[in-house]
């Protein structure tokens, strides 16, 4: 009952989305949802952000983030699908060009990409900046692949996975904590996971609640096809330092002339996928990093080696479980732990559990072929 108004900020000048491949340029707004006396209304994921945020300032921090996407590219003529190929790159590279430009065009400062390691694999990634502008870039870059992908004749889909035995579509969520002036103050290099205690403390709130932030960030029926053990995605709760198989882990870096390691030093979240609304992926992780933070948690230990290759007396050692295998255990872990579940407020939490309810019920009796089928034709 009742009704709402998306409103965009008074002040903003828009979204550029340029005229390519004889379709008509486009203003794009992202927008708040709020209530019709223009109040927040807590139904909405990016006003949930905005204020977690907020209370992250109030505890003495910002948010960097970047969001890196995978995505699969098929109908394109010529593409052999041959990982990291310069040919697919060569087959595809008018929709590369023009998708690199658009994205640049609307703001979400592109780095690269390139083909990736799965069959018809691509990845494109933007430069980090302010969390909530890191996410209006997510929702961005999958609007603008897809729109450019359909213009240039073949169709691009950020659904976890394509078929049960696929390669899957990460999104990793890339984020640093900074300080008053805006720098990033993750680092502390004589650290063995060389991030410092603040860093710490925020990783080990997220690996405590990372069973119940799965029921966000890898939301759908088949993100769980994705989020299994030896797929670089992550099947554990495991934080590592440079370890593909980690559900949080501190990243490489480069060790170049005139390149500031400390400066580079972040974390990466790697068991989202792009069925997850970047907001609320966004709000969870600083919710559950907060939570660290007043709690003041130690770093957690660093998980050496694949953490499906643990004795079990190490990952009982280490502390880390395997992670939810299916949508229904991610949203019970999620409905079982309270803290979590107090970071999505009425009417958030009822329409987002009611939701899952029903598209657990629309794929039901599909086998996972036609599962992920269903996805792709939407994600
Ligand atoms: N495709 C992997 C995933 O599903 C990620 C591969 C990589 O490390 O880039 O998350
Ligand atoms: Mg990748």
């Amino acid at each position: 009952l009742g009704d709402l108004r998306i409103m965009a900020d008074p002040d903003d000048p828009g979204i550029h989305i340029a005229a390519t491949q004889g379709a008509p340029p486009l203003t794009v707004f992202l927008c708040d949802v709020r209530n019709t006396d223009g109040s927040e209304w807590t139904g909405c994921p990016r006003t949930l952000l905005r204020r977690a945020l907020a209370d992250l300032k109030e505890a003495g921090f910002g948010l960097d983030a970047s969001f890196e996407h995978e995505f699969l590219l098929s109908g394109v003529p010529g593409a052999r699908k041959i990982p990291f190929s310069f040919h697919d790159l060569r087959a595809a590279q008018a929709f590369c060009g023009d998708l690199v430009s658009a994205l640049g065009r609307a703001g979400t400062a592109p780095e690269m990409i390139l083909p990736e390691y799965g069959a018809g694999q691509f990845e494109v990634t933007v430069k980090p900046t302010q969390a909530l502008a890191a996410a209006d870039r997510a929702v961005l870059v999958r609007d603008i692949t897809r729109d450019v992908a359909r213009l240039h004749g073949v169709s691009a889909t950020f659904a976890p996975i394509v078929d049960p035995t696929a390669v899957g579509n990460g999104v990793h969520v890339h984020f640093s904590l900074t300080g008053p002036d805006g720098g990033n103050v993750t680092a502390d290099l004589s650290q063995p996971s060389e991030i410092g205690a603040a860093a710490g403390s925020f990783a080990a709130g997220i690996i405590r609640h990372l069973p119940a932030i799965c029921a966000v960030t890898a939301p759908s029926v088949i993100s769980y096809l994705r989020l299994t053990p030896h797929r670089w995605s992550a099947g554990y709760t495991a934080f590592g330092h440079r370890n593909r198989e980690a559900a949080v882990r501190v990243c490489p870096t480069v060790d170049l002339p005139g390149r500031d390691r400390a400066k580079q030093i972040h974390l990466e979240f790697r068991a989202a996928d792009a069925c997850a609304s970047p907001y609320l992926v966004l709000a969870m992780l600083v919710r559950a990093g907060l939570e660290g933070l007043r709690a003041g948690l130690p770093t957690p230990p660093v998980c050496p080696i694949d953490p499906a290759d643990l004795s079990a007396e190490e990952a009982e050692r280490l502390g880390i479980r395997r992670l939810p295998d299916s949508l229904p255990a991610a949203l019970s872990a999620l409905t079982r732990d309270e803290v979590a579940l107090s970071w999505l407020p009425e009417p958030m939490r009822s329409a987002y559990l009611g939701m899952k309810r029903m598209e657990m019920g629309m794929v039901e009796g599909l086998d996972p072929a036609a599962m992920c089928a269903r996805y792709a034709a939407v994600y």
